[in-house]
This record gives C-alpha cells, sequence and structure tokens, in this order.
C-alpha cells in the first residue's frame, strides 16, 4: 500500500457519502479523496463546498470530482451509492436495482486496475458487499462492509450511559445481519474485564438483564426512529466509515465489526455477516471467533441463512 499519497475514492456523494467525506475532512484521514457520483454536478458542488472549508480544518487534502479512472492508484474505494426502495417495491426487486447500480460501479472500477480495498456501505450493506465481491473478483480480504460498525458503536453508547461508564471502556459487540436479524451476545459483553451480565447480577437490583434486553432492542430499532425523526441517518454511518478507513490506512489491526465473507466461522459458510474482525492494510486481516453459548450460536446462524436465502435470490446477468 502507498502510504505516501493516501488516496480513497467516494461514489454516491449523498448524505451518507457526504458525512463521511466531512468527517475524513476534519480528521484528515487522507491525503487526496475524489468524489464521484451519477450526478456528476452535485460531486462537483460537493466537492467545491469541501475545499472551502480547507482552509479551517488543518488538512492540506486534495478534494475534486473525478471519474472510475482515478481508481487506478487508490487505496480504497468506498461505495455508498444507491437507489432509494419504491412504493410497493420488494426488498428484492430493491437490490436486483442495486445489482444494476453496483455493476455500473464496480466493473470500471476493475477495469480501471485498482488494486486496493473495497469499503461498502450501501444497504442492505452484508449483500451488497457480496455482490461486490462477485462483480469484482478481489480475494474477500479486500472487500468490506460497514456490518454492525455502527449498530456496535450505538451499543457501547447506550451502555456507557446505563452503567455510567466511558463507551470506550465498554467493549460489546452486535453480530449478524445489519438489520432486523443483528443480536448482541451478552456473553461475550464486558465493562473493562467485567462481564456485563455479572455486573446485572450483582448490583441488586440497580442493574438488569431486561435492562440488558431492552438495550438490545434499542440498538436495533435506533435507525427506524432517527428515520421517522428526519428522514435518514448518515452521521454516525459516516463516522464508522472513517473509522474502518483509518484502520485499513494506518495498518492498525483494529477491532472491528465489519461484514466479512465466512469461511466456516461459526459453523456458517459463504456468506457476508457483521463479526469482529482484525482490519489492518490488508483489509481483513482475519476473524475472532468469540466463544458464543449454544443459544447465541444459533441466533448467529439463523441471521446467516437469512443472508444467504436474500443472497441466492439475485440474478447477475
Ligand atoms: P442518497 O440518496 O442521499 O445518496 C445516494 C447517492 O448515490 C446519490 O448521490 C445518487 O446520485 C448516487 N447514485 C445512485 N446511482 C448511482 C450510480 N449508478 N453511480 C454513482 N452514483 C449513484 O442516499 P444516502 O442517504 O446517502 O444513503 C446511501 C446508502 O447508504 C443507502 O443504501 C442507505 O441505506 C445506506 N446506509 C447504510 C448504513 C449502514 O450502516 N451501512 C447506514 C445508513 C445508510
Amino acid at each position: 500500500m502507498n502510504t505516501n499519497n493516501r488516496k480513497v475514492v467516494l461514489v454516491g456523494t449523498g448524505f451518507v457519502g457526504m458525512s463521511y467525506a466531512y468527517a475524513m475532512l476534519n480528521q484528515n484521514t487522507c491525503d487526496e479523496l475524489v468524489l464521484v457520483d451519477i450526478d456528476k454536478k452535485r460531486a462537483e458542488g460537493e466537492a467545491m463546498d469541501l475545499n472551502h472549508g480547507l482552509a479551517f480544518s488543518g488538512s492540506h487534502m486534495k478534494i475534486y470530482a473525478g471519474s472510475y479512472e482515478d481508481c487506478t492508484d487508490a487505496n480504497i474505494m468506498v461505495i455508498s451509492a444507491g437507489v432509494a426502495q419504491k412504493p410497493g417495491e420488494t426488498r428484492l426487486d430493491l437490490l436486483q436495482r442495486n445489482t444494476a447500480v453496483f455493476k455500473s460501479i464496480v466493473e470500471p472500477v476493475v477495469a480501471s486496475g485498482f488494486s486496493g480495498i473495497f469499503l461498502i456501505a450501501t444497504n442492505p450493506v452484508d449483500i451488497m458487499a457480496h455482490i461486490t465481491l462477485t462483480l469484482s473478483g478481489f480475494p474477500s480480504q479486500r472487500v468490506i462492509g460497514t456490518g454492525t460498525a455502527l449498530d456496535t458503536a450505538r451499543l457501547r453508547y447506550m451502555l456507557g450511559e446505563y452503567f455510567h461508564v466511558d463507551p470506550r471502556n465498554v467493549h460489546a459487540y452486535v453480530m449478524g445481519e445489519h438489520g432486523d436479524s443483528e443480536f448482541v451476545p451478552w456473553s461475550q459483553a464486558l465493562v473493562a474485564t467485567k462481564p456485563v451480565l455479572d455486573l446485572c447480577s450483582e448490583a441488586g437490583g440497580k442493574f438488569s438483564c431486561d435492562g440488558m434486553t431492552k438495550i438490545g432492542d434499542e440498538v436495533k430499532n435506533a435507525a427506524q426512529k432517527i428515520i421517522e425523526a428526519k428522514k435518514s441517518t448518515y452521521y454516525g454511518i459516516g463516522m464508522a466509515m472513517v473509522r474502518i478507513t483509518k484502520a485499513i490506512l494506518s495498518n492498525e489491526n483494529s477491532v472491528l465489526t465489519v461484514s466479512t465473507l465466512l469461511r466456516g466461522e461459526y459453523g456458517c459458510d459463504n456468506v457476508y455477516a457483521g463479526v469482529p474482525s482484525i482490519v489492518n492494510q490488508n483489509g481483513i486481516e482475519s476473524v475472532i471467533t468469540l466463544s458464543l453459548t449454544d443459544e447465541e450460536l444459533k441466533k448467529f446462524q439463523d441471521s446467516c441463512n437469512i443472508l444467504k436465502n436474500a443472497y441466492s435470490g439475485i440474478q447477475f446477468n
């Protein structure tokens, strides 16, 4: 990886894409940021707007609207482009239309000679990451979905509030589909090195397992609640994407719940799902297989089966 000029190409300069770009600029995460959108004028306007903030950012980032030819020497290709669900449209119809969108993006990117890492945010993110893998022919290590990274951040924030602890000292994950079948393996949730289930049983009623269940539900329903209030969610996911980008560009070996291709882990094969994984300049270095209880393992496998079924319905021609 060329770390002298850390270059990122972003496709899809909508709410999510531009929240990412704005956070990239403010966190000075790369040296060159290229914005691509089917609406070229929009990408140009967004590049102008960000450039006008450069003087206040302490960054020398080069930002411009470009094309797929700019991917040749890019380190990371981020995709947050997509079409929205039409009234009456099924989930599979939407998937089929987003497959066509991804075909129009991934094929010219690969043709450019791009040899970096794909980072996918478009929903349904686990399936769109799998589609990118198929369309690109890349090794799965270099095709990453944002997975349950945002859900995990929401969980740590809510547990931090509940236990009155800095979320950075909360170690807990949301696993599986980024969607309805996601779940929290509570047996693996810790505050510092103390299991939250022990904290609940020892708290004399101050903390409880019911409280954990409520938090798990709130995490799952968070996106819907935000959408009801302001139509869509974008700041949190934009920052989650920056976090993953940093782990790649700085070769951090960070553990993040990204969506990756499972090959036998947790008894699941050939399916993309959110699992704690080590992320570095190679993309997914490895998956950390947690010691789930039988009940948690069943929830994870059920979630993977839902994803597998949805993926198997997609036509690629
Ligand atoms: P948006 O409609 O604001 O932006 C989508 C952009 O994609 C638009 O600018 C559009 O012009 C562009 N686009 C469409 N077709 C294209 C093509 N063929 N080539 C290039 N660009 C194209 O939507 P948004 O709010 O930014 O959301 C983007 C995606 O992110 C959605 O799929 C949304 O569900 C998803 N999302 C994911 C998460 C997550 O946790 N992974 C969270 C929130 C949103």
